[in-house]
């Protein structure tokens, strides 16, 4: 066996960044930015009011109060997306709503709460002082013009997209999301709904890893079922290797395995078959068809979650940009115990997360912990990282990876 942390870095090595093109920031979410981001304007653009309510001069409403109100002259009204046509003098207002620009010569607003129109909107009743600057944003405040604002490697995110939406600009330089071919293998597999024959089972693999390829932000390609002959198993990797820019198979890679899948793999391209000190997904082959890489996950649908959380996921997010590659580990507080034996690995139980009353994160089993029962890996949101010895008890700290 070899450590986890091997064979995650066998992986990383094999997988590269994708090329950056230019794409339209309307296709944008999710991907990951290959350039800087330098603003060449203003956000806001210009000096603007924050509140609805009267533009004015500080110094006119000193002395304001509710008992005494300072009257104002009203000599107009700004909308957002109007500009003004004259300034605010001494002894004058201008209504104001929030958005509109602040007009020359007014150094503050006060909100439409703290004021009393007279019903000729001719004059304003203004019952309390404000300092100057009051609900006024200034140009610049968010953005300034030569700031770098976003990095390489950052995902677009809908901030990210509404930030360059607001500074004009419709295109940027990005990685180009992998197209990530996932392909099931297996004699006793069947797909749909039909009566099992005996010794058939359903494939669930191949649903499960197109969703946590889509999940990833790549764009994942069904290569579907292929019967487990050399023949179909050849056709269908070469053609994949040439349409995608990453093969997930699943099934075959273990021990006592009859498939094809390892002899075929063998064939094609390099591939290192590997046994991982972890549990579950202990069998792992990685490698490459031509420069396509392959993640050759374990069969049992449990160990090919897992093997596409530790090795694929970070693989696809290594080719898309990312600058962060793995899960964060966080430090939670077992609420109940995870036990386990010794057995030179490092376990994954499959746990659901939440935040205690004290506001710690605390975790539990999620259920049945063999590598064939999907349903507790479906309910579960994290994996407990348990190393190698008894496991913890409860109230014990546990490391986990948050899941979702
Ligand atoms: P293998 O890795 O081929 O030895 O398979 C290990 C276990 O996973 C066996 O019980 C297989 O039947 C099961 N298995 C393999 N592929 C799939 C799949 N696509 N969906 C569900 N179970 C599978
Ligand atoms: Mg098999």
């Amino acid at each position: 066996m070899i450590p986890l942390e091997e064979a995650q870095t066998y992986v990383l090595a094999g997988c590269e960044r994708l090329p950056s093109r230019f794409v339209g920031v309307a296709e944008g979410r999710g991907l990951v930015l290959a350039q800087e981001v330098v603003a060449d304007q203003s956000v806001p653009p210009f000096a603007n009011t924050a509140m609805d309510g009267f533009a004015l001069r500080a110094h006119d409403v000193a002395a304001a109060s509710p008992d005494a109100p300072v009257v104002l002259r009203v000599v107009g009204t700004l909308a957002a997306g109007t500009a003004p046509t004259r300034p605010v003098d001494g002894g004058e207002a201008i209504r104001i709503m929030t958005g509109a620009p602040m007009p020359p010569g007014a150094d503050a607003v006060v909100m439409v709460e703290l004021t009393d129109l007279a019903d000729d909107e001719a004059t304003v009743a203004v019952q309390a002082a404000v300092p100057p600057g009051n609900h006024v944003r200034h140009p610049g405040e968010d953005i300034e013009p030569g700031q770098t604002v976003f990095e390489p490697g950052e995902e677009l995110s809908a901030g990210h997209l509404g930030v360059l939406a607001s500074l004009g600009i419709d295109r940027v330089s990005a990685h180009a999301a992998p197209r990530v071919g996932v392909m099931s293998t297996g004699d006793e597999l069947i797909d749909g709904p039909q009566p099992l024959a005996p010794g058939q089972i359903r494939d669930s693999n191949r649903r499960t890893l197109l969703a946590l390829v889509a999940e990833v932000g790549a764009e994942g390609i069904d290569l579907g079922l292929v019967p487990d002959t050399r023949d179909d198993l050849t056709a269908a990797l070469t053609v994949a290797a040439g349409r995608c820019d990453a093969i997930l198979t699943s099934g075959g890679v273990s021990m006592g395995a009859f498939d094809f899948v390892r002899v075929v793999l063998d064939e094609l391209g390099e591939m290192r078959w590997m046994q991982v000190a972890i549990k579950p997904a202990k069998p792992l082959a990685f490698g490459r068809i031509g420069s396509t890489p392959v993640f050759g996950l374990p069969g049992n649908p449990v160990s090919s979650m897992v093997s596409f959380e530790l090795f694929a996921r970070p693989g696809l997010r290594k080719m898309m940009g990312h600058a962060e590659w793995h899960r964060p580990r966080l430090s939670a507080v077992a609420a109940s115990d995870l036990r386990r034996h010794q057995d030179g690995k490092t376990h994954f139980a499959r746990v659901v997360a939440d935040v205690g009353d004290d506001g710690r994160l605390r975790v539990r089993s999620a259920g049945g912990q063999g590598s064939h029962q999907l349903a507790a890996m479906a309910h579960a949101n994290a994996l407990a990282v348990l190393p190698d010895g008894p496991g913890v008890t409860a109230g014990e700290p546990v490391g986990v990876m948050l899941l979702r």
